[in-house]
């Protein structure tokens, strides 16, 4: 059974096939399929601006929480160490598509394993875009730690959960979502926070951190190493957006109002999702009962394309892969 998750959602209401690709084809477990072993190889390619939004989350969430929950120093300099060793390994194995070689597993490779979009796909790629990933990624690392504050309350925390799952129920329907990270302070309700490394942030994330916060407080509750933050009521929650490119916090709250409208956004999200055969095991058929997306855009950036038959209308215009948005 598939959970709902926003992203999953998101990607649903872009492109059903590409949902399905990503949610129900997509397996590590498929080694006779060799169909969908290779949806499974094409699930992992990402664009060169999501790419470099995945090495930052990388440092922060398995470096930094790490050394702070331990009391350790983790400094600007040691963060962009690892940075760089990360970029470096992880291009060399791209540029060299070793993600195709089937003995390189993700999960034992994760310094290496994070293949560009564009070289699978023979998109150029040159060195004045790639030098501009770095550049982004120092900005990001570098706007994090000289914000002493913050630094300084995720240091003093209790504890730092990051990438914690959260898988609860609502009205029957399994949900699921991962926040980039929990902050436990002492006497304080738990803050939900989200980095971001998007170079023109448009868009808000608040509904994402919402069903988050509902989902950290059904689960709460069997959590017996974090009881001391079970008493706090959901509305005392904080939620925080960071992007990381603009070093701008945005704080949002939680009202009743908005959990009212997150959960009906669940609801509706999660019953559609069904309809559409989440919760039915895999069949290569159900495929052809989905719609394909209309916005050529949508197929530029996927990575399914290989496999996908969309033939793709033309486009105006000419979307710059660079500016593709991790979210
Ligand atoms: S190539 Fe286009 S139609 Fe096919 S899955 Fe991707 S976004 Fe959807």
């Amino acid at each position: 059974m598939k959970a709902f998750s926003i992203s999953g959602y998101r990607t649903f209401q872009k492109c059903q096939w590409q949902w399905y690709f990503m949610a129900k084809a997509k397996s590590g477990n498929v080694k006779n399929d060799p169909y969908r072993r290779e949806i499974t190889m094409l699930s992992h390619l990402r664009t060169l601006a999501s790419w470099r939004g995945q090495l930052v989350d990388d440092v922060l969430s398995n470096e930094m929480a790490v050394a702070f929950n331990q009391k350790q120093r983790f400094t600007l300099d040691d963060a962009i160490e690892v940075a760089l060793r990360l970029f470096e390994k992880r291009l060399h194995f791209s540029q060299n598509h070793e993600y195709r070689d089937v003995d390189n597993k993700k999960s034992h490779l994760p310094e290496e394993f994070s293949p560009l979009l564009e070289h699978e796909y023979d998109l150029p790629l040159s060195e004045e875009q790639l030098d501009g990933a770095w550049l982004d990624i120092e900005i990001a690392l570098t706007n994090f730690f000289q914000n002493e504050p913050f630094v300084e309350m995720l240091r003093s925390a209790e504890h730092l959960d990051a990438q914690r799952t959260l898988n609860y129920k609502l009205e029957g329907f399994s949900i699921i979502g991962t926040p980039d990270l929990i902050v436990y302070s002492k006497g304080q309700a738990p803050l939900i926070v989200d980095w971001k490394v998007h170079a023109e942030p448009v868009k808000r994330y608040n509904q994402q951190l919402l069903v988050y916060a509902l989902g950290l407080h059904l689960t709460l509750p069997q959590n017996r190493q974090r009881a001391n933050w079970k008493k706090f009521l959901l509305t005392d929650y904080r939620l925080v957006e960071y992007q990381l490119l603009k070093n701008d916090l945005r704080y949002y709250p939680v009202t009743e109002d908005y959990l009212n409208q997150t959960r009906a956004f669940i609801i509706e999200g999660a019953y559609k999702l069904q309809l559409a055969g989440a919760e039915d095991t895999y069949n290569f058929d159900d495929l052809q009962d989905l719609e394909q997306t209309d916005d050529p855009e949508n197929c530029l950036t996927c990575c399914f394309r290989k496999i996908c038959n969309h033939e793709q209308k033309p486009t105006e215009r000419q979307p710059n892969l660079f500016d593709w948005e991790y979210s």
